[in-house]
């Protein structure tokens, strides 16, 4: 199928985003590196009157350390991040995502933010960023808001960004002392979307699981480190079927309840795709 018709506005400055949602309302959407969206748009699933192409806009188009968080602007590819010489120093956890999201192709056009903005409760960046509890900055011609996950990710592909609003960047807190990462997941075939992804975040005094791909968006569970090893199967059931985990094409609840289990209890334990801080 093709797309409806729709305009094409590209934008050099920030301040023409605002223009252009002045100028189409809720009928614009923004377009970053267009690989949920051109998908989108091809079947039908979105009918914008008006795309707002933000991919070559330089003002968005930073990866910078800024106040102990490594900070990713709108127009950052994921490729960006993912070969920044430091990352693995910053934010291990995503050192160890990035190579599970699809391909490389895919990567060198899609943007950290617009994962984040299209919340596939399957996709790792949103994973990411609710285990590291990173923040989001929404901005409007007026003013700004900066959400933690929970109150960013509101449902499957569904967010609390309002009309007249960009995700303008998002904050993953810079790697912290002591703690110890992990991450893993379970595809149909490597580069998929996960049918469950599990990060892990362990602290001296915490160990908190996150999960992606089993709920409608990623969801944290934190438990005292003291958690005696006898009680993690338990603990893990717990969370597992918590989770309220549904049947789809691609597996079954019982399988993704299995994969939390799974998953959850070799990353705690440690095995690979690990690094300790
Ligand atoms: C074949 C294929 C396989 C893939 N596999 C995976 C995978 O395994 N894991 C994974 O995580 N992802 C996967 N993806 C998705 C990929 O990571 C996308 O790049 C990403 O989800 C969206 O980023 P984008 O920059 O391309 O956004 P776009 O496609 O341009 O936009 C996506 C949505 O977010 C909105 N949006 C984008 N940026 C902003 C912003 N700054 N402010 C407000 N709204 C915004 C758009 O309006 C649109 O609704 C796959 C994509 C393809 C084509």
């Amino acid at each position: 199928m093709k797309p409806v018709p729709f305009d094409y506005v590209r934008v050099e400055k920030i301040s023409e985003i605002f223009d252009a949602f002045d100028s189409y309302g809720q009928d614009a959407r923004i377009l970053a590196g267009g690989q949920s969206l051109m998908a989108m748009l091809n079947y039908r699933l979105a009918r914008p009157k008006a795309l707002i192409d933000i991919s070559r806009c330089p003002e968005l188009a930073y990866v910078r350390v800024e106040k102990g968080a490594l900070v990713v602007g709108a127009a950052a590819t994921q490729a960006s991040v993912e070969w920044r010489e430091s990352l693995e120093r910053e934010v291990p956890l995503l050192k160890l995502a990035f190579p599970f999201i699809s391909h490389f192709q895919i990567r060198n056009r899609g943007t950290v933010c617009g994962s984040i903005a299209h919340a596939d409760p399957s996709a790792e960046l949103p994973l990411c960023l609710t285990a590291l509890q990173g923040e989001v900055v929404l901005l409007a011609r007026h003013g700004q808001r900066i959400l933690k996950p929970d109150e960013f990710f509101t449902g499957m592909l569904s967010t609390a960004v309002e009309p007249g609003e960009l995700v303008k960047e998002v904050r993953f807190p810079l790697v912290a002392d002591g703690h110890r990462y992990a991450f893993d997941e379970v595809a149909m075939r490597r580069g998929d979307f996960a049918v469950a992804g599990v990060a892990l975040d362990a602290s001296p005094l915490e160990i908190s699981l996150t999960v992606g791909g089993v709920a409608d968006r990623p969801v944290r569970r934190t438990w005292p480190s003291s958690l005696a090893e006898s009680d993690v199967d338990d603990a893990l059931n717990e969370f597992a079927w918590d989770l309220q985990a549904q049947s789809d094409s691609h597996a079954s609840a019982e399988y993704r309840r299995h994969l939390v289990r799974e998953l959850g209890r070799k990353l705690i334990f440690g095995t690979r795709h690990e690094t300790v801080s």
